[in-house]
């Protein structure tokens, strides 16, 4: 049961109507407005495009353009409506050749009496249509106005780009998924430190990845996470080189971790006699020090005394130069006496 359908044929060439830039840009105070819902890259377009279910009113077509009106606006003295983008196309044609006239009924175009046919537009835009990639098979059929939205979120046959920076793949939506599981763009959270890295540079991150675990740099058969080496090689590793635990006192014993035990255990001896010649090296240490503490504790007892004895002789010799200031530096002297 197959629906009368009406295929709307495009036969308007922009070409016939060239804009000068002159042209426009003056002429841009006298278009319509923009309306809310329209985007800047529809700002020039000419009517829908369009395959509507059924038979469409000749009245919602455009005599410039051809198509489902877009943005209607309506010719006062003659009730004429067409696309307000083709009226103001057909406007610059018009002025460069003659008069303005209404491109149906030749009668002359006042533009103080151009508005928009908001009631005409609402019937366009209920306008059962196709989803224009009904050629690509897709089944949506719905009001003129979700056209553009079920294109730009739902469509499975339009084509998009990868949603993936960097990637400049284009294809149907419905092969999103697909192309998704081997696009190099891809962002995915690293297996081990859950960093978001593109598919293309997971190798590249293993290589530093922090959290991987990687073979014991001394080969001990350990797996390590990458930033536990170092507390590995310091406290467990059984091959890596270290000191022994005497170092500091004499021992310059030098060896894989795992000939520790058997160092000690076969050095007994010798690092007892070594702590003993450590222990007998720091007494000398502090009976050094403490007869040098004693010297420094003399030597500032002397000093202390020089003092005292260098204070009563400058007061003396203020006594003699200053006689008459006695009365008043009494106090004070007195009060340095006690001290
Ligand atoms: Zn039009
Ligand atoms: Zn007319
Ligand atoms: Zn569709
Ligand atoms: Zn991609
Ligand atoms: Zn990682
Ligand atoms: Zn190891
Ligand atoms: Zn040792």
């Amino acid at each position: 049961m197959d629906l009368p359908r009406v295929l709307i044929e495009r036969n308007f060439d922009l070409s016939d109507y060239e804009v000068s830039d002159e042209i426009s840009d003056s002429d841009s105070n006298n278009s319509c407005p923009i309306l809310d819902n329209e985007l800047p890259s529809e700002k020039n377009c000419e009517g829908y495009d369009v395959e509507v279910d059924g038979i469409i009113l000749t009245e919602l077509e455009c005599p410039l353009c051809s198509l489902v009106l877009r943005n209607p606006v309506q010719l006062e003295q003659c009730g004429h409506c067409m696309c307000r983008n083709c009226l103001n196309k057909w406007k610059i044609h018009s002025r460069s050749h003659s008069a303005f006239r209404c491109p149906i009924c030749r009668v002359d175009i006042k533009e103080e009496r151009i508005f928009e046919n908001k009631m005409v537009n609402r019937m366009v835009l209920n306008l059962r249509v196709f989803c224009s990639n009904k050629k690509k098979k897709c089944s949506w059929l719905g009001e003129l106005r979700d056209l553009k939205r079920h294109k730009e979120r739902d469509c499975e046959y339009e084509e998009i780009s990868c949603i993936y920076e960097g990637c400049m793949k284009r294809f149907l939506r419905c092969y999103m998924g697909l192309h998704e599981e081997r696009c190099a763009y891809r962002v995915t959270p690293c297996d081990y430190c859950e960093e978001r890295v593109r598919v293309r540079d997971a190798k590249n991150h293993l290589r530093t990845c922090e959290r991987v675990p990687i073979d014991c740099v001394e080969h001990c058969d350990a797996k390590i996470v990458r930033c536990e080496m170092n507390n590995h090689l310091a406290n467990e590793c059984p091959l890596h080189t270290i000191q022994c635990s005497f170092h500091s006192i004499g021992c310059d014993f030098l060896g894989e971790r795992k000939l520790m035990k058997n160092h000690m255990e076969e050095n007994v001896c010798k690092h007892l006699e070594l702590s003993l010649q450590s222990g007998e090296q720091m007494r000398r240490t502090l009976r050094t020090q403490a007869s040098i503490i004693s010297d420094l504790k003399e030597n500032m007892r002397l000093v202390q005394r020089d003092m005292s004895s260098y204070r009563k002789r400058i007061r003396s010799l203020e006594v003699g130069a200053f006689p008459r200031r006695r009365s008043v530096s009494q106090s004070s002297d007195a009060s340095l006496d006690q001290s």
